[in-house]
């Protein structure tokens, strides 16, 4: 559809790309295999709206790599999305789904919504009209969809039934985060936060009093919420959370409990802006505050080279994709702030996709017990794997996961 030369996707990959390169960390070969994604659609297509109106709905999906096997990755909705970030994401995807030794290619869909503008019929519509228009390029051997920002399992569900309606087929592996009745895995719902869990756990394992270690979460949609539960439960001091509308901050830590409860209680998601048992602060101040860890568990870009001087944390563990820039990454270098990077910190999620996808395959249903175990053994051994090559080589966390990722891709 389009030539390498006329399109210029990964602006921020390739520079990352180029300078490992640069630093000898990867050959050239390494270098080429990455530099373009394998495969690139793009489609304008017509839904009919409540109220009559035609609307067209542009939409993505890109292939980055599938050496190691079909594509997979997520779809988001999100009016920011364009060929670019998917291209990005689809770019991640390929070294996360490496890193963590699955038999899987990277791969990212994107539609330029804002989805609180449509209503739930013509969400469907557009969730079915995505499917068909890509479908002869979506299958359990070829590309592998699953949820992203805004998008969730009841989603999931259309879009299978769209495929199966459309090819005649009744496969389950052609989508993963389906609802358990569609044949989900137990744990996919939170296995994002989890992974990540698992990796702070590793990391804290010699911290008997875990209240001393301050949280603060940027996001509290899917991710951000569940990783807030599971610290807490866990005994660390959660001092603040936010949504896009606000943040909430208390220096002796949140009631988690109470502020899920708020905002995921009634039948309708709360925003943040209306809780009152806690100060409000702004998103950029909860970014800026002296904790232990610092979860950015939104969107992409939160932290560049504006604000990144006056970023105190000591940790930070991006459970959202591509939350840190390349120029801030520099200087958190230089500080000496630690970053777990996204394709290990947020894997958890495509890890549960696999086994979703291999429990489909076999037609089998493991325990929540099974799946979690599962999860923290292959995401645990990544981190130690990380780890390992980022001391022997004195490399930063993310350096290290992007070596052995490229390596393996490229089957070294
Ligand atoms: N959207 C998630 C991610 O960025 C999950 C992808 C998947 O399960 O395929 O990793």
């Amino acid at each position: 559809m389009y030539s390498k030369d006329e399109i210029v996707v990964c602006k921020k990959s390739k520079l990352e790309i180029q300078n490992i390169f640069n630093q000898g960390i990867i050959d050239r070969d390494d270098l080429k295999i990455l530099k373009h994604p394998r495969r690139i659609l793009c489609a304008n297509y017509p839904i009919i709206k409540d109220n009559g109106e035609q609307e067209i709905i542009t939409a993505f999906r890109v292939l980055y790599n599938n050496n190691l096997g079909p594509g997979k990755g997520g779809i988001r909705f999100h009016p920011s999305v364009d060929l670019d970030e998917v291209s990005e994401l689809a770019f991640i995807m390929s070294l996360k789904t490496a890193l963590v030794d699955l038999p899987f290619g990277g791969a990212k869909g994107g539609i330029r919504i804002d989805p609180k503008e449509f209503s739930k019929t013509e969400l469907e519509k557009i969730s079915r009209g995505y499917v068909r228009e890509f479908c002869k390029y979506f299958g359990p051997q070829i590309d592998v969809p699953a949820p992203d920002v805004n998008t969730t399992p009841e989603i999931m569900g259309w879009m299978i039934d769209e495929y199966n309606k459309i090819t005649g087929e009744n496969t389950k592996a052609f989508i993963t985060g389906k609802t358990i009745e569609n044949g989900g895995s137990e744990g996919r719902d939170k296995s994002t936060a989890m992974g990540g869990f698992y990796i702070l756990q590793e990391e804290y394992k010699e911290i008997q009093d875990k209240l001393k270690l301050k949280v603060a979460i940027q996001g509290f949609g899917n991710a951000g919420s569940v990783m807030a539960n599971l610290l807490q439960a866990e005994g660390y001091t959660v001092v603040a959370v936010s949504d896009s509308s606000t943040a909430i901050y208390n220096e002796r830590g949140l009631d988690i409990e109470d502020v899920f409860n708020y905002v995921y209680g009634g039948d309708k998601k709360q925003r943040l802006i209306g809780y009152s048992n806690a100060k409000q602060i702004s998103n950029e101040e909860l970014l800026e505050l002296d904790v232990d860890i610092l979860v950015p568990a939104a969107l992409g870009g939160v932290i560049t080279i504006q604000n990144v001087k006056n970023i105190k944390a000591k940790n930070i563990l991006e459970l959202a994709n591509g939350p840190i820039t390349v120029e801030a990454e520099h200087v958190l270098e230089e500080k000496n702030i630690q970053v777990i990077p996204d394709l290990l910190a947020n894997a958890g999620g495509v890890i549960v996709s696999y086994f979703e996808w291999d429990q489909n395959l076999k037609e089998e249903h493991w325990s929540l017990e099974d799946v979690n175990n599962k999860l923290k053994d292959r995401i645990i051994t990544a981190y130690k794997k990380v780890l390992e090559v980022a001391g022997k080589e004195s490399l930063s966390l993310r350096k290290a996961a992007y070596k052995i990722a490229i390596q393996k891709i490229n089957k070294k």
